[in-house]
């Protein structure tokens, strides 16, 4: 009985391992530790990925293998970019993802593309812009998921734009596009600040359109998986991959982003010295889009309101009346992450002044405080992700509305979040947070237009799944 006991512990060790199946054997271990030892820096994930996801994605991996950089396919599939007009198409179809924004926004997009290229059987090819690389392992097996630096459109990246003559947005509203003949490629705006024409993407019959193109180049800031379940065509194989809807950056986030030995570095090195030996854990992300250099006294108040109320952080007892003895105190480690000190200084002078009147001790820790957004900068994007990371391996996360860098975390932790609403006019609004329906990122610029109607339409009330986001009235958002 112990053999047999062993071997099971063992198998499911090993599937524990690999995420339950959702992530592919064969990898070097050490070339990528993060891979491997997440799992051992988290609770298990109450979510497991769909048989039909784990058999999508492998199918996926053998396309990009076959089609990757470097390939028969992928040089043939080079030569239609120099004429302007394909015939039929090669074996290869390709989704090439631009680097653009901040690194929480670039996560979500990645991941928006890549399920857009499960979707489409197409290949995703990541532009590595100043630090992908640096950043994230390869997530294929034994292709690369970079565009290689000499591809031909590289050049024009930073230039693609609405009035691009390529911009399928601009080739609709100036009715250029020739149904006779399939481009090589088109460009794809699908930035928040985009149009009518550009939305017109998610549409049906566009997607049609768009199915011949060889090459598809997008530009995105945002999380636009809400708005492909709205897409009839879509959404049968969406609820195949995802039964459970609300898993889908989930599910994706823990098989596309594993940080580089480098960063696993910073997100293993803080865990072990802070938060290892708590017995809970909260994360506190605070983002503050008010200008002006912080701290902010509104928003202290509002994270000591939040976190009181809801119960995540003890109050404290300013008048020394009670008496707090206990006899083993439970410990609770607070991760603040901010771009400004003073948070979580105050929390962490309040917490050493003051008593908590449940007698539990609080520990405030504070990571980086890098002042402002660098995002050129590689140890300042690696530490941002660091953070991300450890942000998810906490048990109860409070969030910053808006906040992308708090989508991620809250995804990749399978976490529903706290989230602190937007102060309006430096005021602390009340409530102060409110739990969150879901742990999906929210799609802060969803198209509201209905396709077969031709008139606009509030698409967060057509399907019970996909609804307005609690933190931005007019996003979108699946729970
Ligand atoms: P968003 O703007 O909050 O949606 O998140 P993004 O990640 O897209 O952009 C914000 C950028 O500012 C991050 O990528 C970091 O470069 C930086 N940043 C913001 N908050 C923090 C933080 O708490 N810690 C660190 N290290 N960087 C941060």
């Amino acid at each position: 009985a112990g053999g047999f006991y062993n071997v099971t512990t063992i198998d499911s060790k090993e599937s524990n391992k690999l995420l339950g199946g959702l992530l592919a054997s064969g990898f070097n271990e050490a070339s990528c530790l993060s891979r491997y030892q997440s799992v051992f820096y988290r609770k298990p994930s109450p979510y497991k990925p769909s048989p039909y996801l784990i058999s999508k994605l492998r199918n996926y991996e053998m396309l990009h293998k076959r089609c990757g950089p470097g390939t028969e396919s992928y040089k043939e599939a080079l030569k239609k970019l120099d004429q302007e007009h394909t015939d039929g198409f090669g074996e290869c179809k390709y989704v090439v993802w631009v680097s653009f924004s901040g690194l929480g926004n670039r996560i979500l997009s990645l991941a928006s593309v890549f399920l857009y290229a499960l979707l489409t059987d197409r290949v995703l090819l990541v532009d590595r812009g100043k630090d992908m690389d640096d950043l994230f392992c390869e997530p294929f097996p034994g292709m690369s998921w970079l565009l290689p630096l000499n591809f031909p459109l590289t050049d024009q990246f930073d230039g693609f734009n609405q009035d691009s003559s390529r911009c399928y947005g601009y080739m609709v509203e100036n009715k250029v596009i020739d149904n006779e003949k399939t481009l090589s490629y088109i460009y794809l705006h699908l930035v928040h600040d985009y149009g009518d024409h550009d939305k017109m993407f998610f549409c049906e019959g566009d997607q049609t359109l768009l199915g011949k193109v060889p090459w598809l180049i997008v530009k995105t800031d945002n999380y636009f998986v809400p708005s492909l379940w709205l897409i009839s065509g879509f959404d049968d194989e969406l609820n195949k991959l995802f039964p459970e809807k609300a898993t889908v950056f989930h599910h994706l986030g823990r098989y596309l982003f594993h940080p580089t030995n480098q960063v696993w570095g910073l997100v293993t090195r803080y865990y072990e010295a802070y938060l290892s030996h708590a017995d809970e854990k909260i994360g506190i992300q605070v983002r503050v889009f008010d200008v002006g250099a912080g701290p902010f006294q509104h928003v202290m108040d509002q994270i000591s309101s939040c976190t009181q109320k809801e119960k995540l952080l003890p109050e404290v007892d300013t008048l020394g009346e009670r008496s707090h003895q206990v006899k083993t105190p439970k410990h609770k480690a607070v991760l603040v992450t901010s771009l400004n000190s003073g948070y979580s200084e105050n929390l962490k002078t309040m917490y050493w002044e003051y008593p908590t009147t449940t007698g539990e001790i609080i520990g405030v820790h504070q990571p980086s405080q890098e002042g402002y957004q660098q995002t050129e900068k590689t140890m300042h994007n690696g530490k941002a992700l660091a953070e991300m990371y450890l942000l998810s391996m906490t048990d109860n996360l409070v969030t910053s509305a808006w906040s992308t860098f708090g989508y991620v975390a809250q995804g990749l932790g399978g976490l529903k979040p706290w989230i602190l609403y937007k102060p309006e006019n430096r005021t602390a609004p009340d409530p102060a947070c409110g739990q969150a329906m879901s742990m999906e990122p929210c799609f802060h610029a969803p198209p509201f237009y209905d396709c077969k109607a031709k008139t606009g339409i509030d698409t967060g009330k057509l399907v019970p799944h996909v609804r307005h986001c609690e933190d931005m009235s007019w996003g979108l958002k699946l729970v």
